[in-house]
């Protein structure tokens, strides 16, 4: 590892594990993490970086994300963190569930929000010490849970200048080179507008709940007819309060993932569900696009580079204390025994194998503007479910910390190794055209 990357490690990492510590207390949901955006701008700040704290959906809102920039020229190494929490997933940093009430970083995206930034303050400093030319920027980006972040921002154009985007994400498993796809994802409010009765004269009305519930049946049918890799999942926000009114208002929530060249078609074939819906109970139908996020998918170029940077980097290393509170955590989340490997450590090497995963995340909206990585895994006890209050457990304690401490220091070697050597970020964006067709194919679905 690079000897200045480890010296900043050394000093500083401490600090960013109290970063940390402090955002997992914030538990900030989607688009308000008002306060994380704030302890994440002190901390670059700090380390010498110029900060911009912006409103993401650029509505003159309080700031939710951070932008921080350090150095001059290119090559231009972007580092992005997230730093939301997920509602309902408020737990103590305890190995059993200890339920406090509000969001909890079921994610953990505290490490993430922390651990990048970390990442790139030892980027910092070990171009500092050899006077390597150079920019890094650090964005500590809202509302991934929600898929809006990310897609905000790279239509504003905050991912245009950078050449590569690093991203580390924990989870439940050996660490791996971002060898997937995802699905993209499109996620609509649809709100009807009926007419309100008394219950026992519903003739007189029009069932806004009636064209909600059609809208999710239509759902089931569309089903049939969709392609293997998409998902429909939805919530209702409103169905009325009692019986006895008809209710003159319902609204019900869908995520609408597919394939990316399939999403716009399947958004078509769902919003005509809901207007049939709305026409069936001579009801009024408005839509609300929350957002419309690009998959992801993998740059093996960057993989590879990334998990030589990785070889680089000393092995994760836990004591027995994190062990025994892996071993309890295990036990109550499964049900059974710990196995002995009860904290992930371990490198998958990348092999060109690209598994499909039919979640999406919004680093999808990044890899379509630049060449993106996102190493996902360790920072979690094996086996815990993802969105869980298992995974919020351990990002609030060693599991999650050390693991931070070190898929940080992975991102600033392979950030490092990429500004030292510019074939990474010319055979990164070979790949990249080549995919594409062309150097710009971002196009934002938002619209
Ligand atoms: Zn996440």
């Amino acid at each position: 590892m690079q000897q200045q990357i480890g010296q900043w490690y050394e000093k500083h990492g401490e600090k960013a594990v109290e970063l940390s510590k402090e955002l997992w207390g914030y538990r900030e949901a989607s688009l308000q993490e008002f306060k994380s955006c704030k302890a994440v701008a002190r901390f670059m700040e700090g380390e010498g970086f110029a900060v911009k704290q912006i409103d993401a959906e650029n509505r003159g809102g309080e700031p939710n994300t951070v932008v921080a920039r350090w150095g001059a020229g290119k090559p231009v190494i972007g580092i992005l963190g997230e730093l939301d929490a997920l509602p309902g997933l408020g737990q103590e940093a305890l190995p059993h569930q200890a339920p406090l009430e509000g969001p909890g970083h079921g994610c953990g995206h505290n490490l993430m929000g922390a651990g990048n930034a970390a990442a790139a303050c030892a980027l910092k400093e070990a171009m500092e010490a050899e006077g390597l030319a150079g920019t890094v920027v650090y964005i500590g980006c809202p509302a991934e849970e929600t898929l809006q972040g990310k897609v905000f921002l790279a239509r504003d154009g905050y991912f245009d200048d950078l050449d590569l985007a690093l991203v580390w994400h924990p989870g439940a498993c050996d660490m791996n080179f971002g060898e997937m796809e995802m699905n993209a994802m499109t996620s609509v409010l649809y709100k009807f507008y009926g007419r309100t009765a008394h219950g026992a004269h519903p003739w007189e009305g029009r069932s806004a709940l009636d064209a909600a519930e059609l809208t999710s049946i239509g759902s089931q049918y569309l089903r049939e007819h969709m392609t293997e890799k998409c998902r429909l999942h939805h919530v209702y926000h409103a169905a009325g309060e009692q019986p006895n009114i008809v209710p003159d208002f319902a609204s019900i929530y869908f995520y609408i993932r597919s394939q990316d060249d399939y999403n716009e078609e399947l958004v078509r074939r769902m919003n005509l569900i809901a207007q049939g819906a709305a026409t069936m109970t001579e009801t009024r139908m408005e839509m609300e696009v929350k957002t419309s996020c690009h998959g992801y998918f993998c740059n093996h170029t960057l993989a590879k580079y990334t998990y030589e940077a990785a070889l680089k980097v000393p092995a994760l290393a836990y004591g027995e204390e994190d062990y025994a509170f892996a071993r309890e955590l295990y036990q109550n989340v499964t049900g059974n025994p710990a196995p002995a490997e009860t904290i992930p450590t371990g490198l998958k090497k990348p092999d060109g194998e690209v598994k499909y995963s039919y979640g999406s995340t919004d680093v999808g909206e990044a890899s379509y503007v630049v060449p993106t990585i996102q190493v996902f895994g360790c920072g979690a006890v094996k086996d815990m479910p993802s969105h869980h209050w298992g995974i919020a457990a351990g990002a609030g304690v060693g599991i999650g910390q050390k693991a931070m401490l070190y898929a940080g220091k992975v991102l600033a070697q392979t950030g490092y190794d990429a500004v030292k050597n510019p074939k990474i970020i010319e055979e990164s964006w070979a790949e990249f055209r080549e995919k594409f067709g062309t150097e710009k194919p971002y196009v934002c679905r938002l619209k």
